[in-house]
């Protein structure tokens, strides 16, 4: 009996060592969302024919089914925490043809463009001397103060602003015309006061770009597509 006590303790440390572990790793990500998200996660992998591996990620924060097809054309598709399997590869089975668009599309597109140390030094070096000054003079012109800046080598994102409004923007947007660095940079502004993509937000930076958002927006597709970082 004493023995069967000790085994229980024994087991009880040690998943509360394996938690703490989790936590640890989690740690670096400060936050609560995170380490739930991850508690509650499982992939699984389902072989479809035509399209190939498919990876379902179950994820606690997702509200929808979506799909994922990356550069690869690997296909990942979020299912919501209480969403069914079953579903899931329903989706994939209705959504096959465009599946197959992606992949094919992905398959086509050219290997991304490489730069050499000299041209990225020339883009950091034209990012910092543009890009804090630029940035501020549209913040202070607009009343939409943020906590801080960072210039970052980012391909896939031109800029991203944090729940504490530290802004961060890619040395690329330098590749881009003046109007629509202006456009990222207002976005990133605008996530100063609207943390999310919905309708406020749209309706503010619209204001900031003089009606122009959904012009610019497809600007910034077109000219995002043919530089080719992604
Ligand atoms: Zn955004």
């Amino acid at each position: 009996m004493a023995e069967w006590l000790g085994n229980g303790l024994q087991n009880r440390l040690q998943q509360f060592d394996s938690a703490r572990h989790l936590l640890i790793a989690e740690a670096g990500r400060c936050s609560t969302a995170g380490f739930f998200s991850d508690m509650f996660n499982t992939d699984r992998v389902i072989q479809f024919t035509d399209i190939g591996e498919v990876t379902f990620h179950k994820s606690y924060r997702a509200k929808n089914y979506r799909i994922k097809v990356d550069g690869k054309g690997s296909v990942t598709v979020t299912v919501p925490l209480y969403g069914s399997w079953r579903t899931a590869v329903n989706f994939v089975k209705d959504n096959k043809k465009w599946i197959l668009s992606k992949q094919a599309e992905k398959h086509n597109q050219p290997p991304k463009k490489s730069f050499s140390y000299e041209e990225l030094k020339k883009l950091a070096d034209e990012a910092y001397s543009y890009i804090p000054a630029r940035i501020t003079e549209l913040s202070e012109k607009n009343n939409l103060p943020f906590a801080s800046l960072r210039l970052s080598t980012a391909r896939t994102r031109w800029g991203s602003c944090s729940f504490d409004n530290r802004i961060s923007i890619s040395i690329y947007t330098m590749l881009l015309p003046e109007n629509l660095i202006d456009f990222i940079l207002l976005h990133e502004l605008t996530h100063t006061i609207h943390k999310n993509h919905q309708a406020g937000f749209h309706a503010k930076l619209n204001e900031l770009t003089g009606g122009k958002e959904k012009e610019l927006s497809k600007e910034l597709r077109t000219v995002t597509r043919t530089l080719n970082l992604k």
